[in-house]
């Protein structure tokens, strides 16, 4: 089973090849590009010419959508925008070839977490009929989130994906943040269906209330997570992306774990 590695961040659209080429040499097969701050590739040319040159590299593609997102706000207005960022990701997401659009989908701010789960999912569906309409390609993926009051609990992001048939992205660090542990066997009978696993893995400082910051993965860790994925990874496509301060070096030694064992 081939576990594809690789970081968050491709860099500046000046340089996207060049680093692609660089990921390459490493032997790194993924790479999630960072809109957080904004869909920085913003011209067509440009997405199509970066999507061709990770397509020769081997380098699977993904994004991840800016942080200012939130599906269940009260103000309609800042419900609208979000869509709206999710499916600018989607449209570049579909020139440059990607294959996911990973995002934090929301706040439960004063609402129930059933009222938040159910606004949510309209949501997720409004954006899948949309992305069904404009053709774009890329699949939706919610992320299992880091902290105990922001939605994106295992549960949550599992039954939207039995609800509206999207795709989904999950965060080990997060998970360890949320809730003291990894959960691998809960979180792979959950997701056992599936024949890709979107995977975000890095070091993380967390508190009671969860995340605090990403950090240098440990080897340790690396070797927690390769074992347990060993176990249910046959005939599974397994995307690895390293969000730690050093991204690139910790996808090299994820990677380096795996072939060794
Ligand atoms: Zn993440």
């Amino acid at each position: 089973m081939p576990i594809k590695f690789g970081p968050a961040g491709l860099g500046g659209v000046n340089e996207a090849i060049s680093n692609l080429e660089m990921y390459h040499k490493l032997g790194l097969k993924a790479c999630e590009i960072a809109f957080t701050y904004g869909a920085y590739i913003k011209k067509k040319e440009d997405a199509i010419k970066i999507g061709r040159a990770a397509k020769r590299l081997g380098i699977k593609l993904s994004i991840h959508a800016p942080y200012w997102i939130n599906l269940n706000s009260d103000d309609r207005e800042k419900v609208r925008k979000s869509k709206e960022r999710i499916l600018r990701c989607c449209e570049v997401g579909t020139w440059l070839g990607a294959h996911r659009i990973v995002f934090h989908p929301g706040y439960y701010g004063k609402k129930s977490k059933e009222e938040t789960y159910e606004n949510i999912k309209k949501q997720i569906w409004e954006l899948k009929e949309e992305i069904k309409d404009k053709k774009y390609t890329p699949k939706l993926a919610p992320e299992t989130t880091g902290k105990v009051n922001v939605f994106g609990s295992i549960d949550e992001i599992a039954s939207l994906v039995k609800d509206t048939g999207c795709g989904f992205c999950i965060d080990f660090a997060h998970i360890l943040a949320r809730y003291k542990k990894y959960k691998f066997k809960e979180i792979f009978e959950k997701f056992k269906n599936h024949k890709q696993l979107h995977i975000h893995f890095s070091g993380i400082v967390y508190s009671d209330k969860g995340e605090k910051h990403h950090k240098e993965t440990e080897r340790e860790e690396w070797k927690k997570l390769l074992k347990n994925l060993s176990k249910i990874s046959k005939n599974k496509e397994v995307i690895i992306i390293n969000e730690s301060p050093n991204p690139v070096g910790d996808s090299v030694i994820g990677l380096e774990f795996f072939q060794s064992n």
